[in-house]
């Protein structure tokens, strides 16, 4: 079995790799390498260097490899630049997607995990304790969210039309790394952003303190990114059973961590001073963003292993490798 890996060379990807080949699986990586690291290719994976964009390209992919199923991670995924670039955004993450998925009809692929977010859901009109069920409204806020969204819909149509088997995996935050030499190197999101200000003398910013939470700062779910490759090998192994048609399933630790409480373990794993600095709310941020996991549990037989300590000690024994 041969598994297509669309952004294979990324962060999250080059965790995804990984725990793909431990299942026994073979990996083909398709990445165009913008975000992408050579570095990060085990030895013995193919890559091939194509942009989604570029459907002959695509096609020509599904040629050359008898792939069985795809994991589709790769797309643009900066809020902040959706919103100055949304046509980017559309036709990198939605176009691709079409050249993709095309791709696989042509080629008789149904097995399909795709890389979905929790921007799906917007600023939910939920409590801030309250958990996020798959059932909960998505109106997306920005551009990015609602490319990710569509391509729910995309890949929903397609079980419905061309039987393909389908898993939109809803990841909230992910942070940390699987080993040192994985660690996410792009700075942000707040993780790596506090781990920067810290390293260059700065203190970290909090936007905004006076929501409706304990402690007046948001909260998101923070999944351990090791946790999220496994949870691919769960949703490959959901979607190769043959009764399988569409589910979108959070991916979470159904804990919820404030920025206030991400700082306190920063402080204590780190040693360092830690003094944040209270700053204006940023715009498009929900008080809070809480996984409820009870799907992924049920569907994928799955649940995060990793707490916030483990989050951040890895993260933070990555950035040393690596800054
Ligand atoms: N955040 C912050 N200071 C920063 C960066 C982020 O207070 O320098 C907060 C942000 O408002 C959000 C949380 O940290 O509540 C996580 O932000 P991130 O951008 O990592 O992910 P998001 O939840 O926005 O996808």
């Amino acid at each position: 079995m041969t598994w297509l890996i669309t952004g294979g060379a990324g962060y999250i990807g080059a965790h995804v790799v990984r725990e793909t080949l431990k299942s026994g699986r073979n990996v083909v990586i398709l990445d165009d390498m913008s975000t992408g690291i050579a570095t990060r290719i085990p030895d013995g994976v193919t890559l091939e260097e194509v942009t989604l964009v570029d459907k002959a390209g695509v096609e020509a992919v599904f040629a050359k490899h008898e792939i069985t199923g795809v994991l589709h991670l790769a797309a643009r995924k900066q809020v902040g630049e959706s919103v100055e670039k949304p046509l980017y955004y559309w036709d990198e993450n939605i176009n691709g997607l079409t050249h993709l998925v095309g791709a696989m009809k042509n080629s008789g692929i149904k097995n399909l995990v795709f890389s979905s977010s929790a921007a799906v859901y917007g600023e939910p009109d939920i409590a801030p304790d309250a958990l996020i069920t798959e059932a909960t409204h998505c109106l997306p806020i920005n551009p990015y969210g609602a490319t990710k969204l569509a391509g729910e819909w995309i890949a929903h149509a397609l079980s419905a039309s061309d039987d393909f088997h389908v898993a939109a995996l809803r990841y909230f935050n992910v942070a940390g790394a699987g080993s040192p030499q994985l660690g996410d190197q792009f700075i942000l999101n707040l993780v790596p952003i506090v781990f920067d200000a810290l390293t260059k003398g700065n203190q970290p910013r909090v936007f905004g303190d006076d929501y409706p939470t304990p402690d007046g700062s948001c909260i998101r779910d923070y999944v351990h990114v090791q946790d999220l490759a496994e949870a691919h090998v769960a949703a490959m192994d959901y979607v190769e059973r043959p009764d399988t048609t569409f589910a979108a399933i959070n991916i979470g630790t159904g804990r919820g961590a404030s920025v206030f409480e991400v700082l306190d373990m920063v402080r204590e794993v780190t040693g360092l001073e830690v003094t944040p600095e209270r700053i204006q709310r940023r715009a498009g941020d929900p008080a809070a963003l809480t996984a409820d996991v009870s799907r992924a549990a049920q569907l994928l037989d799955w649940q995060s292993k990793y707490d916030l300590r483990d989050i951040i000690s890895s993260a933070w024994t990555a950035w040393q490798q690596t800054h």
